[in-house]
């Protein structure tokens, strides 16, 4: 039934099976992995695959998801879906897998769009990629590609939510739910260009630590707040949210950055709620030999072992495919932030237990906890006999401003703007100190600090500012100014910056 091939003495069937026999050597041979897929089924790979992904064709047919690196299954369902519709070939990328041992391996591919009979079917081209890669290169296709997928759903969320909105038939109460969503996906939106701001600024190292003293009661009043309004969004109704404060006031005055400090406890403890059902998620801190020891524990799903020290990584985040929302960032911006601070963070994590991740910070000055520290209350300032002058445009702003200090027995002098304030200076050669607001109008603080330092450059100058820009600290500290303090004002920080620096 075969028709002889002239001269060889060969059917058809025989020279198929020929170029398929050298054909399937080639294919075996070469050192670029290959896996060719049909109908989205994986129908073939070669020796190299086997090699670069540790495992067996048997294996891979069933388990080809399971390998791929969580944080990058939907780039490469993207990548796949849109090359099998466009029916061109596309660009090389970056994707991670997970060996046998758990170890975490970079691959390079790229799909091109394959007919097999009439059906479309997909060939990938694999590589290992070298230690030489660049490695912000690929952090940036990585975080690029996560970021725009973390981006599409609450997007999706507010312009469809919106647009329910425009029918006036919905009732009030659907009103009123669809309102809720739209503000829940701004809030994600919000926290995802934090987390890829910071991740930014970490990398280019242009995130300053402050070292300021503060109440650490008052830090855990509002992460207590900000824990039990995340679990209601998450419908967390069965986790108990436990807020532990041992010590009072003044023994609760740390030193350190008091907003960093914030973000670090709300990755962690928005984590706890996210991955526990039942229980209790509770945060508590403690001050022992010279450090601020601050812990979260949960009674969560738990992490497992051999990922334990790989969640700090970029983009981690346990198992294979992505169940969860986020960039998988949240603790590697914690881990820098506290190697920032000095400090270490340790986890210590049982599946189906639960996890406590304890940060310690060092404290630079030395915390005495004398026996009169043991009582509440402020520590007593006193400047009577000494003149503050005050430049602040915001009457609010002033009166706060003028509640702390009444006590302490300064004369206190208000300026509204920058030019009265040089004007009131001139009038009052005897001010001990200024606090100056840096945004004010007519003419803003950092123009009248300076002509007031022209007359008199040794007058003490504490910058107040709400630090909305990077380059705001070194701006101040450029223009003359003795200190600043950051806005909202910590009355305690405050007074003893004046207390320190006002002659
Ligand atoms: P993500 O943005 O995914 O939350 P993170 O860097 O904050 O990224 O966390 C990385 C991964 O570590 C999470 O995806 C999760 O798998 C795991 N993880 C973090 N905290 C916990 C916890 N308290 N319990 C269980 N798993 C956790």
């Amino acid at each position: 039934m075969y028709t002889s091939i002239a001269n060889h003495g060969l059917t058809v069937k025989d020279k198929l099976i020929e170029n398929y026999y050298i054909l399937n050597q080639i294919v075996q041979s070469i050192d670029t992995g290959i896996a060719v897929f049909y109908e989205k089924q994986l129908v073939h790979v070669n020796n190299e695959i086997r090699r670069i992904t540790g495992r067996t064709y048997k294996y891979l047919e069933n388990n080809l998801i399971e390998i791929i690196s969580k944080s990058d299954f939907f780039k490469m369902k993207r990548k796949f879906i849109g090359v099998l519709k466009n029916y061109s070939d596309k660009e090389e990328f970056y994707f991670n897998i997970i060996m046998p041992s758990g170890d975490t391996k970079t691959l390079r591919c790229k799909f091109t769009v394959v007919r097999i009979v009439e059906k479309k079917g997909v060939f990938a081209m694999v590589h290992e990629v070298s230690k030489h890669y660049d490695n912000n290169q690929l952090n940036k296709d990585d975080l690029c590609s996560n970021f725009a997928h973390e981006l599409r759903s609450p997007l999706n969320a507010i312009i469809g939510f919106s647009n329910i909105l425009n029918d006036d038939s919905i009732s009030t109460d659907d009103r009123t739910h669809y309102l809720k969503y739209i503000r829940n996906s701004c809030i994600s939106l919000l926290h995802l260009l934090d987390d890829f701001s910071d991740f930014n600024k970490l990398q280019h190292n242009k995130i300053q630590i402050e070292e300021i003293s503060f109440d650490i009661n008052n830090l855990f009043d509002e992460l207590d707040e900000r824990s039990r309004m995340l679990r209601a969004e998450l419908h967390k109704d069965d986790v108990d949210i436990v807020c532990i404060k041992p010590l009072r006031q003044p023994s609760s005055i740390v030193f350190g950055d008091a907003q960093r400090i914030m973000q670090i406890l709300i990755n962690l403890v928005s984590n706890a709620i996210k991955f526990t059902s039942t229980g209790s998620v509770t945060f508590s801190y403690n001050i022992t030999q010279g450090s601020l020891v601050l812990s979260v524990k949960d009674t969560g799903i738990g992490i497992p072992r051999d990922m334990i020290t790989k969640i700090f990584g970029r983009f981690t985040q346990v198992g294979t495919v992505k169940t969860n929302n986020g960039l998988g960032l949240g603790l590697a911006i914690t881990k820098n932030l506290v190697e920032l601070m000095h400090g270490t963070i340790d986890v210590k994590s049982e599946e189906g237990v639960g996890s406590e991740f304890v940060i310690c910070l060092p404290q630079k000055k030395p915390i005495h906890i004398s026996s009169s520290d043991k009582s509440s209350g402020a520590p007593e300032f006193n400047f009577s006999g000494k003149k503050i002058l005050i430049a602040e445009d915001a009457r609010i702003n002033y009166i706060l401003l003028e509640k702390i200090l009444s006590k302490t027995g300064a004369t206190i002098l208000w300026a509204q703007d920058g030019e009265e304030c040089v004007s009131l200076f001139n009038a009052n050669r005897d001010v001990g100190l200024i606090l100056m607001d840096m945004q004010m109008p007519v003419k803003d603080g950092y123009t009248a600090a300076r002509e007031i330092l022209k007359i008199d450059p040794k007058v003490p100058i504490v910058a107040q500012t709400a630090f909305s820009m990077d380059d705001e600290r070194e701006r101040i500290l450029n223009t003359g100014c003795t200190d600043y303090i950051a806005k909202p004002i910590d009355r305690i920080e405050l007074l003893r910056k004046i207390a320190s620096v006002i002659r």
